[in-house]
């Protein structure tokens, strides 16, 4: 619900949900069928142009429903890659932000989940910007919506929460939109091209994985060493590498993917033979590939205590770390810092409210 104006925020609903809010009203369940296709692939968020309803019914739907979520304010550019960072307010006048990232054979919507986030990791400038609230599943799935208006729903092919807060914080609100991505009726996404990237939250990771829904799994890992990890990453306290690590196990088996580690490159702390080692043990484990990713600058966010002496590791280092673990038969993906002079590059995505 929309706590301004009290009506349904209809993009929030699932299919399901959908069919069953159709039925309340008087109608019947297929019109949730229709009301979906409407919004999610022809990106129609106006009712009077749900053309297959009758007049009566849209105008139902008018008085009861909400179609208008996020309010898109700015679009920025990068001058260095095909970036596009997507500034959105909400209803109660908060900024998030969501950024399209383009590859060679895939583009990627990095969406939020929360306005700022309560998990405060070191290198990111998210955390930095504390806790506001969780988004409602129609501000999630609305990310995509206008960011697909504005890009090309065909244009973007996979889904990664990885923008601002941490989606297994608000994770029913996250499930529901999940739901909605990977519904064989919303066409051009499919649940191998969706992966949620967590902090560990390891009780949390259990249930996605019995959830059914199958999606890609990311850990935000950072270090193999429970001492050096509680320094960047505080959750590590109440969630500990061994506890994490065993929820990482049996989502990979319970779903049948791999699971993705993602390694931002910290000099001194996360770089040295001793991780190469502990990463490559790791890997040997679990079903997994590891993402390194250089750390980006935070400047902007004028860090202090320990995020004010983050440094990155030197790109030659970098390159070496992954060969060492290539030459151990581990599964590595260097990443781009893409966006970084828009300051939408990994772990940069901050908006002061
Ligand atoms: S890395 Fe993710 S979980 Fe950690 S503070 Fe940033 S947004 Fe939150």
């Amino acid at each position: 619900m929309n706590k301004t104006s009290n009506k349904i925020e209809i993009k929030g609903l699932t299919l399901d949900h959908l069919k069953d809010f159709a039925e309340s009203i008087g109608e019947k369940r297929f019109r949730g069928e229709q009301i979906f296709n409407w919004i999610y692939n022809h990106l129609v968020f106006n009712f009077d142009e749900m053309l297959n309803l009758s007049k009566e019914f849209r105008e139902k739907l008018k008085e009861l429903c909400e179609l208008q979520n996020l309010q898109l304010v700015t679009t920025q550019n990068s001058s260095l890659s095909k970036t596009q960072k997507y500034l959105f307010k909400t209803y109660d006048n908060k900024s998030i932000e969501s950024v399209v990232i383009p590859d060679e054979n895939r583009n990627t919507l990095c969406i939020s989940t929360q306005v700022g986030c309560p998990l405060d990791c070191k290198f990111c400038a998210t955390g930095l910007m504390g806790y506001k609230r969780n988004l409602s599943s129609a501000e999630i799935t609305d990310q995509y919506l206008l960011a697909a208006k504005e890009y090309g729903k065909e244009n973007i092919t996979n889904i990664v929460y990885m923008g601002m807060g941490e989606p297994l914080l608000n994770f029913e609100r996250t499930l529901d939109s999940l739901k909605i991505f990977t519904e064989e009726l919303n066409k051009g996404l499919s649940r191998n091209r969706i992966t949620v990237s967590t902090a560990g939250i390891a009780p949390k990771i259990k249930e996605l994985a019995d959830s059914g829904l199958r999606v890609k799994l990311a850990l935000s890992l950072h270090s193999c060493f429970d001492d050096i990890r509680t320094k960047i990453m505080p959750i590590n306290k109440k969630y500990p590498l061994q506890e994490t690590i065993n929820a990482c196990s049996y989502y990979a088996e319970k779903t049948n993917t791999r699971i993705t580690f993602e390694y931002t490159m910290l000099k001194g702390l996360n770089d040295r033979d001793e991780d190469v080692k502990a990463l490559s043990k790791l890997c040997r484990k679990i079903p997994s590939k590891v993402n390194i990713i250089p750390f980006n600058s935070i400047k902007h966010m004028s860090p202090d205590g320990i995020a004010g002496e983050l440094e990155p590791t030197s790109h030659k280092k970098l390159l070496e770390f992954a060969d060492k673990l290539r030459n151990n038969n581990v599964t590595v993906m260097v990443r781009d810092t893409q966006g970084d002079d828009i300051a939408a590059a990994c772990g940069q995505l901050a908006v002061k409210n």
